[in-house]
């Protein structure tokens, strides 16, 4: 059974669910010693014999200094190393242009010298990297890592402990598509993210913000999916140690919410300042918060030092999640000139999420939806391509978010950088909304986000220029992901030395901090 209603922007249940030295002298790559692994790319094997990490790289913390910026490192930790350098290959600048072929010394983990012919160094791995093109790992902004389905019918008849299994899957594979960073919406709760960092499965950095909070009876209570779900709450996405109520019932309520997921480990706030595409039926109100309601629950956050991300869809939502002091504009699909500009003079940032409006008017369009919703479901769509371009003319900043929540697009975060090109960013800016500006956004653009010298090497391997970018909807698109200088996706042009022998798997064991 699918629910459409489920397929809104609220998920309904669990989702509720860090180099030595600068290289010296003149020598070139070729001639004495020859780089390895120098063989060509076999398309079916790219995806074959992925390492995982084997130790954090030294990366300074996020929000949560205990552990929300470090790598994660898989079970499976081979023997790879994160120290070497890649010779001649094209890389992504922070234009979001890639240049003529550079090489790129990577000394424990960390950039330590761009460009042309850079020296040999004794003890260091040399990778002939010609004809391939890095672009630093993809930062999603938002998604639902939590959430496997759409189908409240099947979260109510499936385990919680087969749910964060299917989790563990979902990071499994965000990474492997070449997500490094992942900011969760709402249903992975500090113990995930914790999880991640101490190695006990594999997967991007993470922040998370625990719950969405909402109004009782609004976007985000899962009641709202109708008559005998009243209890959604309690039977879709069950309260549990460490993951506090997600609604706020009377007025005023809010901030001791926002309380509720600051003590739970949240690195950012999430709230809903707006209903849904799905979840708003006629006759209920657009702005579930009031104005000083909703500054006084972003307010409470920041009094802990923690930002807020704001759900707001329509001009006045997205106007009072500005107002309220937003870090960030989740979807944002109505705003207008207005809004576009106190974003701008606020620095806030919006993460529109193409993909689930696309799903949603593709679904429309199947009938199963209720009449009510269709027209809804497709002028959602429209509507968000031409926020995007209300925005861009703005200079409002646009980072990328995936808003993925199922099995399905798990995995498929990256077609996010495609749908943004065609909402009319160019190449550059699409490039640059999935990694700097989404790294900006949140908190670690001083050190993620970009291919520069200083900056960890969390870095995606392509095969081709990406040119008009429709190649991130291909699933085998990337064909190596890195993850603080350590190999997590194996591209077959890198040698044993990088990726480790398959053979000589080894638990690793966790880190302490
Ligand atoms: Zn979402």
């Amino acid at each position: 059974m699918t629910d459409p209603l489920a397929s809104s922007e609220q998920p309904t249940g669990s989702e509720q669910p860090t180099g030595s030295e600068q290289p010296t002298g003149s020598e070139q790559p070729t001639g004495a010693r020859q780089p390895t692994g120098a063989r060509p790319p076999t398309g079916s094997e790219r995806r074959a014999g992925a390492g995982q990490p084997a130790a954090p790289a030294p990366v300074r913390p996020v929000h949560r200094p205990s552990t929300a910026a470090r790598p994660a490192r898989g079970r499976d930790a081979e023997t790879g190393v994160d120290t070497f350098t890649l010779r001649a290959a094209h890389v992504l600048d922070e234009s979001g242009r890639f240049g003529d072929p550079v090489d790129v010394a990577v000394r424990a983990g960390v950039i330590r010298a761009l460009g042309p012919g850079l020296p040999l160094e004794p003890d260091v791995v040399d990778v002939d990297a010609r004809g391939l093109w890095l672009m630093p790992g993809v930062v999603d902004c938002h998604a639902h890592v939590t959430q496997s389905t759409y189908d409240p019918f099947e979260l109510v008849t499936t385990p919680l402990s087969t749910r964060y299994l299917q989790t563990a899957e979902a990071l499994r594979a965000s990474l492997r598509a070449g997500v490094t960073f992942l900011r969760d919406a709402g249903g992975a709760d500090a113990g995930i993210r914790d999880a991640l960092a101490a190695g006990t499965v594999p997967g991007p950095r993470m922040a998370v913000s625990v719950v969405a909070l909402s109004r009782s009876g609004s976007h985000g209570d899962g009641a709202i999916l109708g008559p005998g779900l009243e209890s959604a709450d309690e039977v879709l996405g069950p309260n549990y140690p460490g993951r506090p109520a997600r609604t706020a019932g009377a007025i005023g309520d809010l901030p001791t919410a926002v309380r509720g997921v600051l003590r739970a480990g949240a690195d950012w706030v999430m709230i809903y300042a707006s209903g849904g595409v799905m979840s708003t039926r006629p006759g209920q109100p657009d702005l579930p918060f009031g104005q000083a309601e909703l500054a006084a629950g972003v307010a409470e956050a920041a009094r802990y030092g923690r930002p807020a991300m704001v759900h707001a869809l329509g001009e006045r939502a997205v106007q009072a999640a500005v107002a309220a002091g937003a870090r960030s504009v989740e979807h944002g699909i109505g705003l207008g000139e207005g809004a576009a500009a106190a974003m701008v003079a606020r620095g806030v940032t919006l993460v529109p999420t193409l993909a689930p409006y696309r799903d949603l008017a593709a679904l429309a369009s199947t009938g199963v939806l209720p009449g009510w919703a269709v027209e809804r479901a497709e002028a959602a769509a429209a509507g968000l391509v031409e926020t995007i371009a209300v925005a861009r003319a703005a200079g409002v900043p646009i980072a990328l978010g995936s808003d993925a929540r199922h099995r399905t697009r798990h995995g498929g975060n990256l077609a996010e950088i495609s749908h943004l090109r065609r909402a009319g960013l160019t190449p550059p800016e699409a490039l640059l909304a999935a990694t700097a500006t989404g790294a900006r956004l949140c908190g670690v653009g001083d050190r993620l986000g970009r291919i520069a010298v200083g900056y960890t090497f969390d870095t995606i391997v392509l095969d081709e220029e990406p040119g008009d970018l429709e190649l991130f909807e291909r699933p085998d698109a990337v064909g190596g992901v890195f993850l603080g200088g350590r190999v997590v996706l194996a591209h077959p042009r890198l040698p044993a030395a990088l990726t480790g022998s398959p053979r000589a798997a080894t638990w690793a064991g966790p880190t302490s901090t």
